[in-house]
């Protein structure tokens, strides 16, 4: 089964509150004859728009091949939080790959939330970026855990923009009972990812980008010059750069083998009107730490869009609405009844780390993907990172690449079943609390 069409309709984005509120973009056309580049970008998500932008800007002929619409996958989708450091915690890295490649990995994690804020200042993106992310905990224990972290944050890294929330500064932020207190962290932000994404592809075409949309690559036969392949025209290109992340499908076995692609779906209600103070007081994003994460923040229109509940098969649920409303109301209760507008799913790529997976696929091919969560900052970044490689600048492109990546046992055949035991354990885990 293909990814690309198991949840949605070609060349259409799902019936989502960003799809409705999207600045109008117009639609690209599909290649249909053979064209040459020095560049061919697969995949038209925050990877693939910021590489080719970043490319072009630097005087590159580059080609983006888009199998449905700019933006349609995870980055028209996601949860809009720009998050600081990597997916995984810092103590965590540091452990894993030593001190000096963890500060630097905390140096490019910094760098990937300026590279969205300058970007959006910029190309004058239109995107409600926001500053703002707080991180809750379930339990008093957790709260001391953040705090923790917060601490090693400022004294290693000389991170300044966290607040320290306690039981009664969180419930003043977020009044759900749920919630034990945690941290509020200004230097990350939220935004409206689409449009985030609709406004990379306007500067991609102004920097001389060629976009072609509804365009699958069916096949990339490696060589110098690689051709890539889709049914009605070929790109010859000097470098291909994958930027296909959960929907990569079989394009490259050494990436799916590493990279495992899963579902995670939002709701967006009603407005909530004068009831919009009941689920937080501050106009910024929430993540809390459960394994599969909760998270939410109002819209511009006063909705609360609620972020929980993950897949692991390729299939959504058929009725997305009700599979959110469940932690949604576990953790607002007084919203039991209200109105969802809109629910949708997207598919996400994970790691085993959950670090993203940089990597050279032949001494001419790129790819980046493997956010787990984590790629509006981190995605984008790859995209430049991949770019200035190309350019002969790879330093940030090795340091990622250095993070060791495990494949999933039984490599990109078997990954799927074993996720599904692994995930259903942790949610089982979340649920009984330990
Ligand atoms: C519901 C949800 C919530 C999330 N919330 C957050 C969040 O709050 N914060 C955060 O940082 N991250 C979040 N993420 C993750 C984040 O959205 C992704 O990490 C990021 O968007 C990845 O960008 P990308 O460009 O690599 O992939 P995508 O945006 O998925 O783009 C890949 C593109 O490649 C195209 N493609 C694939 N194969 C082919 C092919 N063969 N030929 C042509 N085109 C192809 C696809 O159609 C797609 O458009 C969330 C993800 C989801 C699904």
């Amino acid at each position: 089964m293909n990814l690309l069409y198991s949840n949605d309709r070609k060349a259409e984005y799902p019936a989502s509150w960003y799809a409705a509120t999207a600045n109008s973009v117009d639609r690209f056309p599909a290649l249909c004859k053979d064209e040459t580049a020095d560049v061919c970008v697969v995949g038209a998500g925050y990877t693939g728009l910021s590489a080719a932008l970043h490319l072009a800007e630097a005087g590159l002929n580059v080609v983006l091949l888009e199998a449905h619409r700019v933006g349609f996958g995870a980055s028209g989708r996601n949860g809009g939080q720009l998050g600081s450091a990597q997916r995984m915690d810092q103590e965590d890295l540091e452990r894993l790959v030593g001190n000096d490649d963890a500060a630097k990995l905390w140096d490019l994690a910094e760098d990937a939330k300026d590279l969205v804020k300058s970007l959006i200042a910029k190309h004058q993106i239109d995107c409600d970026l926001k500053p703002g992310v707080a991180v809750l905990g379930l339990s008093s224990g957790e709260q001391e855990d953040l705090h923790k972290h917060a601490a090693h944050l400022s004294d290693r890294y000389r991170y300044d923009q966290i607040q320290l929330l306690d039981e009664d500064t969180g419930h003043a932020l977020c009044p759900s009972p749920t919630y034990k207190g945690g941290y509020l962290d200004m230097g990350a932000a939220h935004l409206h990812p689409l449009n985030f994404a609709l406004g990379l592809a306007q500067a991609a075409v102004k920097a001389g980008v060629r976009i072609f949309e509804g365009t699958e690559v069916t096949g990339i036969d490696e060589g110098q010059p690689a051709k890539v392949q889709t049914a009605n025209g070929t790109v010859s290109a000097d470098h291909v750069i994958l930027a296909c992340n959960g929907y990569l499908g079989d394009l490259n076995r050494k990436v799916a083998s590493r990279v495992m692609p899963i579902n995670n779906f939002i709701a967006a209600t009603e407005p909530l009107g004068a009831d919009a103070a009941r689920v937080l007081t501050q106009d910024v994003a929430v993540a809390d730490t459960k394994f599969v994460v909760n998270y939410f923040r109002l819209s511009a229109d006063g909705r609360l869009l609620f972020g929980g509940g993950e897949s692991y098969g390729y299939r959504f649920p058929a009725d997305i609405a009700a599979k959110v409303r469940k932690p949604m109301t576990e953790i607002f209760p007084h919203l039991h009844d209200v109105k969802i507008d809109y629910a949708w799913g997207g598919t996400l790529a994970i790691t085993m780390r959950r670090m993203p997976y940089l990597t050279r696929v032949a001494p001419n091919i790129l790819s980046a993907s493997g956010y787990s969560g984590h790629g509006v900052g981190t995605a984008t970044h790859a995209g430049q990172l991949m770019a200035l490689a190309i350019q002969g600048q790879a330093e940030g492109f090795d340091t990622m690449a250095r993070v060791p990546a495990l494949p999933f046992p039984g490599g990109s055949a078997l990954r799927s079943p074993l996720l599904v035991l692994a995930m259903t354990w942790f949610a089982l885990r979340d649920r009984l609390g330990f």
